[in-house]
């Protein structure tokens, strides 16, 4: 019997694996794909992270243990994995990016610059935005590379005893007794504790989230820019800006990709999985392209690539993570919301905590289940 079963071995799920073989656990990580895998939420080169978070004040403390075990995770893969840029969030002095990214560098002190449109533009050419517009620069934001810190947190994992399972596939599981029993389409697995980190399917391996979590298509989009040394690592923070044409969020060119950008939540497309459309097309792209003529001209150049990428949204945009009520030996780590990636490694932390101690010295109670109507068998 193994300690835990984690379903699903993308961000969160790898990063549980790592930490619960790290504290001695014997560790069956189930993924239905490949790890990585290029078909739920992980991947496309690059995710924010930010110290400014305007969501929520109780995501400060956990993006700061966050940005500590990825620089531990970078020393022991020996890889880079965190590429610090700075980041911005912009919008107009009411947008709730501004309100919130302000209260949060005051309430923890974090270093900042605030800076008008032309401010904006002298200081990174890149960005060109409407002249009320306020940025909030901080210069510990950045980018994280999600395939390669699955990697990372798999393979150490491994290295650690851990078994972990691409293209085996969950069906269900049970729990009782003092144990969990998940069947796979290729066989039957016991544990004494379960970890459902399944990302958009969650709903279907936890039918009572299904109504609650809410999976959504998204399309990334990059460009060779029209004048590269605006858009280098060097020369362009991050960004997250709320527009009038849409909230945006962005990236540099990095090895070669070129410049990124997304619309967060895209075309408003809640979908299935497992059928929704995975082709990039071209309303697609005049979404993206319309936020890069208005906002950052100049990487208004010739498409590289586009790719489509899922959230799972909770009705409140904050994280589920939690232990089922009523199956204590059962844990969730869910509903993302679209800004998930950058937690994985604390959230890694906080499930085996979870899992092994049946409680965490992180505050996560802002990502309750209790917090929802549901019902649970
Ligand atoms: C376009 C886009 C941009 C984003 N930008 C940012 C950003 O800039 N910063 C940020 O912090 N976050 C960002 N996010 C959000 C972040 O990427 C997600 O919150 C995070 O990746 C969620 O990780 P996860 O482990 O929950 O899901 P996933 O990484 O999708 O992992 C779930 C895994 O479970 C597997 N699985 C499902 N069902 C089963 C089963 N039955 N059996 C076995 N395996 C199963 C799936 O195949 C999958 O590999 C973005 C998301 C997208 C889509």
């Amino acid at each position: 019997m193994y300690d835990a079963i984690i379903v699903g071995v993308g961000g969160m799920g790898s990063a549980a694996a790592y930490h619960l073989a790290a504290r001695g656990a014997t560790v069956l990580a189930l993924e239905r794909f490949d790890v990585p895998n290029d078909l739920g939420s992980s991947h496309g080169l690059s995710r924010i992270i930010r110290l400014a978070y305007w969501e929520h004040p109780a995501y400060v403390p956990l993006v700061r243990r966050a940005y500590e075990l990825w620089q531990r995770l970078e020393a022991e893969a020996r890889e880079r994995l965190l590429v610090v840029t700075g980041s911005i969030d912009a919008g107009r002095p009411d947008s709730p990016n501004i309100v919130g990214a302000r209260s949060a560098c005051a309430a923890f002190a974090l270093p900042h610059d605030e800076l008008d449109a032309p401010a904006l533009t002298k200081r990174f050419p890149g960005y060109r935005l409407p002249q009320d517009t306020v940025a909030i620069f901080q210069p510990d934001g950045g980018f994280l590379r999600p395939e390669m810190c699955i990697t990372a947190h798999a393979a150490l994992a491994r290295g650690r005893g851990a078994h972990v399972r691409p293209r085996e596939r969950v069906v269900s599981w049970a729990a009782g007794g003092g144990h969990v029993r998940v069947r796979t389409e290729a066989g039957e697995h016991v544990a004494r504790k379960l970890i459902l980190t399944a990302g958009p399917w969650t709903g279907a391996i936890l039918p009572p989230l299904a109504p609650t979590l809410a999976p959504e298509r998204q399309v990334m989009l990059w460009t060779e820019p029209l004048r590269p040394e605006r858009f280098e690592v060097e020369s362009f923070p991050v960004f997250y800006i709320d527009m009038p044409a849409g909230p945006f969020y962005g990236f540099p060119s990095h090895d070669g990709h070129g410049f990124k950008i997304g619309r967060y939540h895209h075309r408003h497309e809640i979908v299935n999985p497992d059928s929704m459309d995975r082709e990039c097309r071209e309303e697609d792209e005049r979404v993206l392209r319309e936020g890069i003529r208005r906002y950052f001209p100049d990487a208004d150049g010739p498409t590289l690539a586009m790719k489509s990428c899922l959230f799972t949204n909770a009705p409140d945009e904050h994280f589920v993570i939690d232990r089922l009520p009523g199956e204590p030996d059962v844990c969730v780590a869910a509903g993302f919301s679209g800004h998930g990636f950058k937690f994985c490694s604390v959230v890694g932390e906080i499930l085996a905590d979870l899992a092994l101690d049946g409680g965490t010295r992180h505050d996560i109670a802002l990502f309750r289940l209790a917090r929802f109507p549901i019902a649970f068998p």
